[in-house]
């Protein structure tokens, strides 16, 4: 049946009903779930195609607008996160593996591949070049179906572990070094050229450079640039805005420079891409969400520095930086203070994450009566054979009520998720 009318639904769990008179409920779909309609009679419910089955939807448990929705995806042991909005697609981390690509293509975006025949992603953020976090996106850069307007990155390349295989004067794996600070110049698609050109790079993080070059020469990348502290807001759309807090950079001799945190790894996380998305604000109350891909303690008490006194920091809900692990400063959990948080980790991996001490202070240091923390690690089910919707983290916001929701490892009928609403006290 043809759509007549776009909607989506609005409430945190939206029931459908088999028939027009009602009957018992057997599909629940999530606040802001896409509902087309295919049938109205004027009645008090419609009929809907949807997530699941479709059916028939009390009228006024519809609205026009889709709002906020960000899908935790479980990509194991690294980050993977869709961020949808009016108008907005957006990608920030990509995972070690293809789930990401899986879940886009056999699951959310499904139905484009019939028609346009191709799903086009307005951004891709790369929080850093770390495989658990872009290995993913070179997967989706290299599928013929993906499109991305706009990728942005740190900055910081990665090149062979081996010193005589590096270029010359990269005295590290990140490039080159002065004093203690990391100089880099990597920022567009020329510049990933140059870098392929140049050679002595990362396995990984050459053909992630490679997908990147033959995705812009084949038209399915438009632009590609790094981005820091002073890029400010990124972008500002229907309600929507993203912004920079991180990497914190400094100017070393008319170069980048990024602080030299201690060791090649600590330094490479710590200047991971911090991203602040503020919905609906300050129309409604709105709500925020706060994405520092590995920040670790160094870097968390160097961004603090920056911006203090003021704290740019405090959101709603907050992806846990770096899986829940133990290099983390209470201060600066004690400036986000989020009513959520979300810690994206693996099993069958030896960091041990998330640590106990990381879910304990995700408790302790977030606001409200009843704090939420959520891990996909504790969504997945052993028993999915490795379905992608499960160990999902599904967050949605209409600007007034914000909600999350995982799917159960068992469902009895219609009763498919686990759901809360945050109960905002502030
Ligand atoms: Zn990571």
């Amino acid at each position: 049946m043809p759509v007549i009318r776009e909607c989506y639904a609005a409430l945190p769990e939206t029931p459908v009903y088999p028939t027009e008179q009602g009957g018992r409920t057997h599909n629940k779909i999530l606040m802001g779930t896409w509902a087309g309609v295919v049938e109205d009679n004027g009645g008090e419910r419609v009929k809907v195609s949807t997530a699941g089955r479709d059916g028939w939807v009390y009228r006024d448990a519809l609205k026009d607008q889709m709002d906020l929705k960000v899908f935790f995806v479980d990509v194991g042991q690294g980050d993977g996160l869709l961020l949808e909005s009016p108008g907005l697609r957006m990608l920030v981390d990509g995972g070690p593996n293809q789930q990401l690509l899986r879940y886009l293509k056999g699951y959310q975006y499904r139905y484009l591949l019939g028609n346009p025949g191709f799903i086009q992603f307005d951004l891709m953020v790369v929080s850093h070049f770390d495989a658990d976090h872009y290995k993913g996106l070179t997967a989706v850069l290299n599928d013929p179906l993906c499109r991305v307007d706009s990728l942005i990155h740190n900055g910081i390349a990665r090149f062979s572990t081996r010193r005589a295989s590096r270029p010359a004067g990269h005295d590290t794996d990140l490039g080159q070094r002065r004093d203690d600070h990391l100089v880099t110049s990597f920022s567009d698609i020329d510049d990933a050229r140059a870098l392929l050109a140049g050679g002595g790079l990362q396995r990984t993080f050459e053909q992630f450079l490679r997908a990147a070059v033959n995705a812009h020469s084949e038209g399915r990348l438009g632009a590609m640039r790094r981005v820091d502290h002073r890029t400010g807001r990124l972008l500002q759309q229907q309600g929507l805005s993203v912004d920079i807090l991180g990497p914190v950079t400094e100017d070393i001799a008319g170069s980048t420079g990024f602080r030299w945190l201690g060791g090649s790894s600590h330094t490479r996380n710590g200047h991971s891409v911090v991203l602040r998305v503020d919905y609906k604000r300050p129309a409604t109350q709105g709500h925020t969400l706060l994405l520092g891909g590995d920040l670790n303690h160094e870097a968390q008490t160097l961004l603090m520095a920056h911006y203090h006194p003021d704290n740019p920091f405090r959101v709603d809900v907050c992806k846990a930086c770096h899986h829940g692990s133990a290099d983390f400063s209470v201060g600066f959990l004690q400036q986000v203070l989020p009513y959520a948080t979300v810690i994206s980790s693996g099993d069958n991996e030896s960091y041990a994450h998330p640590r106990a001490e990381a879910l304990g202070c995700a408790g302790r240091y977030s606001r409200g009566e009843q704090p939420l923390v959520f891990s996909t690690e504790l969504a997945r089910s052993v028993s999915s054979g490795g379905d992608v919707l499960y160990g999902m983290i599904n967050c949605r916001s209409d600007g007034r009520t914000l909600m999350f929701s995982q799917m159960k490892e068992r469902n009895s009928g219609a009763d498919i998720w686990d759901s809360y609403v945050v109960q905002r006290q502030d």
